[in-house]
């Protein structure tokens, strides 16, 4: 899969049996949206339908940074904040193929995810647990 930010070729990078798409050059991060189901499952959490239909249907965010395409599809993707203060920016297929991080933002989320002091039981403290792994992992 080629990057929608630098063009280049991105490279797979597995945690868990769940695969990433991890762009060497510019470090951002492809979360295709079967993956990221499998990793909220894999984490405990018994509704991830909601959890993305939440994600998916927010309201397109104005931004001044220029639009990506989905590395699946093609089309433009929409520019949602999610989290908490300060918003992070993240890259959305409209046709709900995945979900784009600039390099930054999936450090940015553990830390507003971690900020919330979920218990480690919690889904969320089990899917902070994954992504610091898998940064930690690829960088
Ligand atoms: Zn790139
Ligand atoms: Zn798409």
């Amino acid at each position: 899969m080629i990057c929608p930010v630098c063009k280049h070729a991105m490279i797979v990078v597995e945690h868990r049996n769940i695969e990433l798409d991890y762009c060497h050059n510019c470090k951002g991060v492809w979360f295709d949206s079967g993956e990221l189901e499998l990793l909220l499952k894999s984490q405990g959490l018994e509704e991830p339908k909601a959890f993305f239909d939440g994600i998916f249907n927010s309201q397109e965010a104005s931004s001044p940074e220029e639009k990506r395409k989905c590395p699946i599809c093609g089309r433009k993707m929409k520019k949602t904040a999610i989290g908490g203060q300060p918003e992070i920016l993240i890259d959305v297929c409209r046709d709900k193929h995945g979900l784009w991080f600039d390099r930054g933002e999936v450090a940015q989320l553990i830390k507003s995810l971690a900020e919330e002091h979920p218990p480690k039981h919690h889904p969320k403290g089990h899917v902070i647990g994954f992504l610091k792994e898998i940064f930690e992992a690829s960088q």
